[in-house]
Protein backbone atom coordinates (compact mmCIF):
# COMPACT_ATOMS: atom_id res chain seq x y z
CA UNK A 1 0.00 0.00 0.00
CA UNK A 2 1.89 3.16 -0.94
CA UNK A 3 0.82 6.70 -0.02
CA UNK A 4 0.94 8.01 -3.59
CA UNK A 5 1.33 6.59 -6.67
CA UNK A 6 1.76 8.60 -9.31
CA UNK A 7 0.92 7.80 -12.78
CA UNK A 8 3.03 9.07 -15.89
CA UNK A 9 6.29 10.30 -15.92
CA UNK A 10 6.50 13.38 -17.78
CA UNK A 11 7.00 16.90 -17.02
CA UNK A 12 3.86 16.72 -14.42
CA UNK A 13 4.38 13.94 -13.56
CA UNK A 14 7.92 14.19 -12.41
CA UNK A 15 7.09 17.68 -10.54
CA UNK A 16 4.68 15.65 -8.24
CA UNK A 17 7.55 12.98 -7.65
CA UNK A 18 10.24 15.85 -6.46
CA UNK A 19 7.44 17.56 -4.60
CA UNK A 20 5.77 13.98 -2.92
CA UNK A 21 9.04 12.56 -2.81
CA UNK A 22 10.45 15.67 -0.62
CA UNK A 23 7.45 15.60 1.41
CA UNK A 24 8.68 11.88 2.95
CA UNK A 25 5.74 10.37 0.75
CA UNK A 26 7.76 7.80 -0.65
CA UNK A 27 5.53 7.89 -4.65
CA UNK A 28 5.77 5.12 -6.78
CA UNK A 29 6.21 6.74 -10.04
CA UNK A 30 4.62 4.47 -12.62
CA UNK A 31 6.31 5.79 -16.15
CA UNK A 32 4.84 4.58 -18.64
CA UNK A 33 5.40 3.56 -22.13
CA UNK A 34 7.49 6.57 -22.99
CA UNK A 35 9.48 7.84 -19.74
CA UNK A 36 9.97 11.20 -19.76
CA UNK A 37 6.75 11.67 -22.02
CA UNK A 38 6.62 14.84 -24.85
CA UNK A 39 9.62 16.96 -23.70
CA UNK A 40 11.81 13.98 -24.89
CA UNK A 41 10.48 14.26 -28.58
CA UNK A 42 11.56 17.75 -28.25
CA UNK A 43 15.09 19.41 -29.21
CA UNK A 44 15.72 22.74 -27.52
CA UNK A 45 13.34 23.43 -24.78
CA UNK A 46 13.52 27.61 -24.82
CA UNK A 47 11.10 28.71 -22.52
CA UNK A 48 11.51 26.83 -19.11
CA UNK A 49 12.41 29.00 -17.01
CA UNK A 50 15.93 28.75 -15.34
CA UNK A 51 17.68 28.25 -18.57
CA UNK A 52 19.24 30.93 -20.19
CA UNK A 53 20.87 29.43 -22.98
CA UNK A 54 17.61 26.84 -23.48
CA UNK A 55 17.85 23.16 -22.92
CA UNK A 56 17.54 19.59 -24.39
CA UNK A 57 14.32 18.19 -23.58
CA UNK A 58 15.94 14.65 -22.55
CA UNK A 59 17.65 16.11 -20.83
CA UNK A 60 15.74 18.65 -18.53
CA UNK A 61 13.62 14.97 -17.93
CA UNK A 62 16.01 13.19 -17.57
CA UNK A 63 17.51 15.70 -14.09
CA UNK A 64 13.91 16.14 -13.54
CA UNK A 65 13.87 12.12 -12.88
CA UNK A 66 17.35 12.07 -10.68
CA UNK A 67 16.20 14.90 -8.95
CA UNK A 68 12.81 13.04 -7.66
CA UNK A 69 15.08 10.03 -7.06
CA UNK A 70 17.36 11.62 -4.98
CA UNK A 71 14.42 11.96 -2.50
CA UNK A 72 13.24 8.78 -2.43
CA UNK A 73 11.09 8.33 -5.92
CA UNK A 74 10.83 4.86 -7.00
CA UNK A 75 10.28 4.06 -10.85
CA UNK A 76 8.38 1.43 -12.67
CA UNK A 77 8.68 0.91 -16.60
CA UNK A 78 5.20 -0.14 -16.81
CA UNK A 79 1.79 1.33 -17.93
CA UNK A 80 -1.13 1.41 -15.94
CA UNK A 81 -4.17 -0.36 -18.02
CA UNK A 82 -6.95 -0.14 -15.56
CA UNK A 83 -8.22 1.54 -12.31
CA UNK A 84 -10.72 0.24 -9.57
CA UNK A 85 -10.97 3.83 -7.73
CA UNK A 86 -14.78 2.20 -6.46
CA UNK A 87 -13.15 1.90 -2.77
CA UNK A 88 -10.65 4.22 -0.57
CA UNK A 89 -8.30 2.05 -1.58
CA UNK A 90 -7.02 2.83 -4.77
CA UNK A 91 -6.18 0.12 -7.03
CA UNK A 92 -4.37 -0.05 -10.56
CA UNK A 93 -3.39 -2.53 -12.83
CA UNK A 94 -0.66 -2.43 -15.02
CA UNK A 95 0.14 -4.03 -17.99
CA UNK A 96 3.37 -6.46 -16.21
CA UNK A 97 -0.11 -8.09 -14.31
CA UNK A 98 0.75 -6.13 -11.11
CA UNK A 99 -1.97 -4.84 -9.02
CA UNK A 100 -1.09 -1.77 -7.06
CA UNK A 101 -2.91 -0.34 -4.20
CA UNK A 102 -2.44 3.38 -3.00
CA UNK A 103 -4.00 6.23 -0.39
CA UNK A 104 -3.52 8.77 -3.17
CA UNK A 105 -2.99 8.99 -6.91
CA UNK A 106 -2.09 11.63 -9.28
CA UNK A 107 -2.69 11.46 -13.25
CA UNK A 108 -0.41 12.47 -14.99
CA UNK A 109 -0.43 10.54 -18.62
CA UNK A 110 -0.59 13.21 -20.69
CA UNK A 111 -1.17 13.41 -24.47
CA UNK A 112 0.05 11.76 -27.65
CA UNK A 113 0.06 12.74 -31.20
CA UNK A 114 -2.68 12.75 -33.17
CA UNK A 115 -2.22 10.43 -36.97
CA UNK A 116 -4.91 11.33 -39.73
CA UNK A 117 -6.22 8.09 -39.84
CA UNK A 118 -5.72 6.83 -43.15
CA UNK A 119 -4.97 2.96 -44.26
CA UNK A 120 -1.96 4.42 -46.18
CA UNK A 121 -0.64 6.62 -42.95
CA UNK A 122 -0.64 3.57 -40.71
CA UNK A 123 0.84 0.65 -43.19
CA UNK A 124 3.83 3.34 -43.64
CA UNK A 125 4.28 3.88 -39.82
CA UNK A 126 8.27 4.27 -38.66
CA UNK A 127 8.68 3.82 -42.53
CA UNK A 128 8.78 7.54 -43.84
CA UNK A 129 5.75 8.12 -41.32
CA UNK A 130 6.27 9.79 -38.19
CA UNK A 131 4.63 12.30 -35.59
CA UNK A 132 8.34 13.25 -33.96
CA UNK A 133 10.36 15.02 -36.61
CA UNK A 134 12.84 15.09 -33.53
CA UNK A 135 13.29 11.86 -33.04
CA UNK A 136 13.22 10.54 -36.96
CA UNK A 137 14.58 14.08 -38.69
CA UNK A 138 17.97 13.23 -38.87
CA UNK A 139 17.13 10.12 -41.56
CA UNK A 140 15.74 12.22 -43.82
CA UNK A 141 18.95 14.32 -45.07
CA UNK A 142 18.66 16.06 -48.37
CA UNK A 143 15.31 14.50 -49.58
CA UNK A 144 11.94 16.15 -49.79
CA UNK A 145 9.54 15.98 -46.36
CA UNK A 146 5.91 17.13 -45.68
CA UNK A 147 4.70 18.25 -42.38
CA UNK A 148 0.84 18.41 -41.94
CA UNK A 149 -0.96 20.67 -39.87
CA UNK A 150 -1.04 24.42 -38.75
CA UNK A 151 -0.16 24.86 -35.50
CA UNK A 152 2.92 25.60 -33.04
CA UNK A 153 3.93 21.54 -33.33
CA UNK A 154 3.68 21.19 -37.50
CA UNK A 155 6.00 24.82 -37.53
CA UNK A 156 8.30 23.53 -35.07
CA UNK A 157 8.39 20.05 -36.97
CA UNK A 158 9.18 21.78 -40.11
CA UNK A 159 11.81 24.50 -38.82
CA UNK A 160 13.80 21.43 -37.00
CA UNK A 161 13.04 19.61 -40.56
CA UNK A 162 14.91 22.05 -42.35
CA UNK A 163 18.19 20.94 -40.58
CA UNK A 164 17.97 17.58 -42.71
CA UNK A 165 15.71 17.53 -45.37
CA UNK A 166 16.56 19.35 -48.91
CA UNK A 167 12.91 20.81 -48.76
CA UNK A 168 9.54 21.01 -45.98
CA UNK A 169 5.96 21.06 -47.48
CA UNK A 170 3.98 22.46 -44.80
CA UNK A 171 0.45 20.72 -45.40
CA UNK A 172 -2.12 22.99 -44.07
CA UNK A 173 -5.86 22.47 -44.62
CA UNK A 174 -7.61 26.37 -43.86
CA UNK A 175 -5.40 29.19 -46.22
CA UNK A 176 -4.35 30.96 -41.79
CA UNK A 177 -2.12 28.82 -39.40
CA UNK A 178 -3.13 28.14 -36.13
CA UNK A 179 0.21 29.12 -34.78
CA UNK A 180 1.78 31.62 -32.95
CA UNK A 181 3.13 34.49 -34.95
CA UNK A 182 6.43 34.01 -33.80
CA UNK A 183 6.65 30.73 -34.61
CA UNK A 184 4.45 31.42 -38.40
CA UNK A 185 7.35 34.56 -39.02
CA UNK A 186 10.15 31.98 -38.32
CA UNK A 187 8.51 28.95 -40.52
CA UNK A 188 7.41 31.66 -43.58
CA UNK A 189 10.82 33.74 -43.64
CA UNK A 190 12.73 29.91 -43.97
CA UNK A 191 13.79 29.43 -46.99
CA UNK A 192 13.47 25.40 -47.12
CA UNK A 193 9.86 25.71 -46.83
CA UNK A 194 6.87 25.70 -48.98
CA UNK A 195 3.38 25.87 -47.69
CA UNK A 196 0.50 24.24 -49.60
CA UNK A 197 -2.84 25.94 -48.21
CA UNK A 198 -6.38 24.39 -48.36
CA UNK A 199 -5.05 20.97 -48.78
CA UNK A 200 -5.44 17.54 -47.48
CA UNK A 201 -3.59 14.38 -47.50
CA UNK A 202 -5.82 11.75 -49.13
CA UNK A 203 -3.13 8.78 -49.46
CA UNK A 204 0.65 8.15 -48.62
CA UNK A 205 2.01 6.99 -51.65
CA UNK A 206 4.99 4.17 -51.74
CA UNK A 207 5.30 3.13 -55.30
CA UNK A 208 8.16 0.65 -54.53
CA UNK A 209 6.03 -0.21 -51.45
CA UNK A 210 7.21 -0.25 -48.00
CA UNK A 211 8.90 3.60 -48.29
CA UNK A 212 7.35 6.41 -48.07
CA UNK A 213 7.55 8.20 -51.74
CA UNK A 214 4.80 11.13 -51.78
CA UNK A 215 1.77 11.75 -50.81
CA UNK A 216 -1.77 12.58 -52.91
CA UNK A 217 -2.89 16.08 -51.90
CA UNK A 218 -6.03 17.50 -52.72
CA UNK A 219 -7.17 21.36 -52.38
CA UNK A 220 -10.33 21.60 -50.51
CA UNK A 221 -11.37 24.71 -52.63
CA UNK A 222 -10.84 23.13 -55.83
CA UNK A 223 -11.14 20.05 -55.52
CA UNK A 224 -7.74 19.97 -57.82
CA UNK A 225 -5.06 16.75 -56.52
CA UNK A 226 -1.64 16.34 -57.27
CA UNK A 227 1.41 13.56 -55.89
CA UNK A 228 3.92 15.56 -53.79
CA UNK A 229 7.78 13.94 -54.03
CA UNK A 230 8.25 13.24 -50.48
CA UNK A 231 10.36 10.52 -48.18
CA UNK A 232 9.63 11.74 -45.17
CA UNK A 233 5.87 12.04 -43.82
CA UNK A 234 5.36 14.17 -40.59
CA UNK A 235 2.30 14.83 -38.66
CA UNK A 236 1.74 18.03 -36.67
CA UNK A 237 -1.67 17.79 -36.00
CA UNK A 238 -2.40 18.02 -32.25
CA UNK A 239 -2.73 15.47 -29.73
CA UNK A 240 -5.14 13.18 -27.91
CA UNK A 241 -5.28 12.51 -24.06
CA UNK A 242 -4.01 9.44 -22.44
CA UNK A 243 -7.35 8.70 -21.07
CA UNK A 244 -8.18 5.19 -21.90
CA UNK A 245 -7.65 4.05 -18.09
CA UNK A 246 -10.11 6.22 -16.78
CA UNK A 247 -13.30 6.02 -19.21
CA UNK A 248 -16.62 5.56 -17.23
CA UNK A 249 -14.44 5.84 -13.74
CA UNK A 250 -13.54 9.74 -14.33
CA UNK A 251 -14.87 13.02 -15.28
CA UNK A 252 -13.92 13.69 -18.88
CA UNK A 253 -14.91 16.77 -21.59
CA UNK A 254 -15.99 16.08 -25.09
CA UNK A 255 -12.14 15.70 -26.23
CA UNK A 256 -10.79 13.06 -23.73
CA UNK A 257 -9.08 15.73 -21.14
CA UNK A 258 -9.97 14.25 -17.32
CA UNK A 259 -11.88 17.15 -15.64
CA UNK A 260 -10.34 18.23 -12.63
CA UNK A 261 -10.35 21.48 -10.53
CA UNK A 262 -7.42 22.41 -9.03
CA UNK A 263 -6.11 19.17 -9.90
CA UNK A 264 -8.69 17.70 -7.99
CA UNK A 265 -10.80 14.94 -9.50
CA UNK A 266 -14.52 14.04 -8.86
CA UNK A 267 -12.95 10.66 -7.03
CA UNK A 268 -11.47 11.70 -3.05
CA UNK A 269 -7.65 11.12 -3.38
CA UNK A 270 -7.35 10.78 -7.01
CA UNK A 271 -5.47 14.00 -8.56
CA UNK A 272 -4.80 15.22 -12.45
CA UNK A 273 -1.67 16.91 -13.61
CA UNK A 274 -0.39 18.14 -16.37
CA UNK A 275 -1.98 17.58 -20.16
CA UNK A 276 -4.40 14.80 -19.30
CA UNK A 277 -5.88 17.52 -18.08
CA UNK A 278 -5.27 20.75 -20.24
CA UNK A 279 -5.80 21.24 -23.51
CA UNK A 280 -5.23 24.76 -23.51
CA UNK A 281 -1.85 26.06 -22.18
CA UNK A 282 -0.11 22.45 -22.59
CA UNK A 283 3.38 24.08 -21.60
CA UNK A 284 6.06 22.22 -19.72
CA UNK A 285 6.26 24.63 -17.28
CA UNK A 286 2.35 24.31 -16.67
CA UNK A 287 2.30 20.74 -16.43
CA UNK A 288 5.43 21.14 -13.78
CA UNK A 289 3.28 23.58 -12.07
CA UNK A 290 0.21 21.71 -11.89
CA UNK A 291 2.34 18.82 -11.07
CA UNK A 292 3.37 20.49 -7.65
CA UNK A 293 -0.08 21.85 -6.81
CA UNK A 294 -1.53 18.22 -7.14
CA UNK A 295 1.53 16.67 -4.65
CA UNK A 296 0.19 19.81 -2.42
CA UNK A 297 -3.12 18.20 -2.78
CA UNK A 298 -1.71 14.87 -2.42
CA UNK A 299 -0.01 15.44 0.75
CA UNK A 300 -3.17 18.14 2.25
CA UNK A 301 -5.78 14.94 0.99
CA UNK A 302 -3.60 12.47 3.00
CA UNK A 303 -3.01 14.80 6.51
CA UNK A 304 -6.89 15.74 6.14
CA UNK A 305 -7.38 11.02 6.61
CA UNK A 306 -5.00 10.98 9.59
P1 LIG B 1 -3.03 22.75 -32.39
O1 LIG B 1 -2.71 24.12 -31.97
O2 LIG B 1 -4.34 22.14 -31.99
O3 LIG B 1 -2.89 22.69 -33.98
C1 LIG B 1 -3.24 21.53 -34.70
C2 LIG B 1 -3.16 21.87 -36.17
O4 LIG B 1 -3.39 20.67 -36.91
C3 LIG B 1 -4.20 22.89 -36.60
O5 LIG B 1 -3.64 23.78 -37.52
C4 LIG B 1 -5.29 22.02 -37.22
O6 LIG B 1 -5.92 22.67 -38.28
C5 LIG B 1 -4.49 20.87 -37.78
N1 LIG B 1 -5.28 19.63 -37.80
C6 LIG B 1 -5.91 19.03 -36.76
N2 LIG B 1 -6.50 17.89 -37.15
C7 LIG B 1 -6.25 17.77 -38.48
C8 LIG B 1 -6.60 16.83 -39.45
N3 LIG B 1 -7.32 15.73 -39.15
N4 LIG B 1 -6.18 17.02 -40.72
C9 LIG B 1 -5.43 18.10 -41.03
N5 LIG B 1 -5.06 19.06 -40.15
C10 LIG B 1 -5.48 18.88 -38.89
O7 LIG B 1 -1.94 21.69 -31.86
P2 LIG B 1 -0.36 21.91 -31.66
O8 LIG B 1 0.26 22.57 -32.80
O9 LIG B 1 0.13 20.56 -31.26
O10 LIG B 1 -0.25 22.88 -30.40
C11 LIG B 1 -0.89 22.54 -29.16
C12 LIG B 1 -0.54 23.56 -28.08
O11 LIG B 1 0.86 23.45 -27.75
C13 LIG B 1 -0.74 25.01 -28.52
O12 LIG B 1 -1.19 25.74 -27.41
C14 LIG B 1 0.63 25.45 -28.93
O13 LIG B 1 0.82 26.85 -28.81
C15 LIG B 1 1.52 24.68 -27.97
N6 LIG B 1 2.87 24.45 -28.59
C16 LIG B 1 3.82 25.42 -28.45
C17 LIG B 1 5.07 25.25 -29.04
C18 LIG B 1 6.09 26.33 -28.89
O14 LIG B 1 5.75 27.42 -28.47
N7 LIG B 1 7.34 26.09 -29.22
C19 LIG B 1 5.37 24.10 -29.77
C20 LIG B 1 4.38 23.14 -29.91
C21 LIG B 1 3.12 23.32 -29.32
P3 LIG B 1 -6.92 23.91 -38.03
O15 LIG B 1 -6.02 25.07 -37.75
O16 LIG B 1 -7.66 24.04 -39.30
O17 LIG B 1 -7.77 23.53 -36.87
Amino acid sequence: MRDVVIIGSGCAGLSAAIYTARANMEPLVISGSQPGGQLITTTDVENYPGFEEGINGYELTEIMRKQAARFGAEYLGESVVEVDFSESLLSMITDGDQRIDAKSVIIATGASARYLGLESEQKLMGKGVSACATCDGAFYRDVPVCVVGGGDSAMEEALFLTRFASKVTIIHRRDELRASPIMADRAKDNDKIEFLWDSVVTEVLDVEKGKVEGARVKNVKTGDEHVLPIEGFFLGIGHTPNTKPFKGVLGMDEKGYLLAENTRTEIPGVFAAGDVQDSVYRQAVTAAGSGCMAALEAERYLASKE
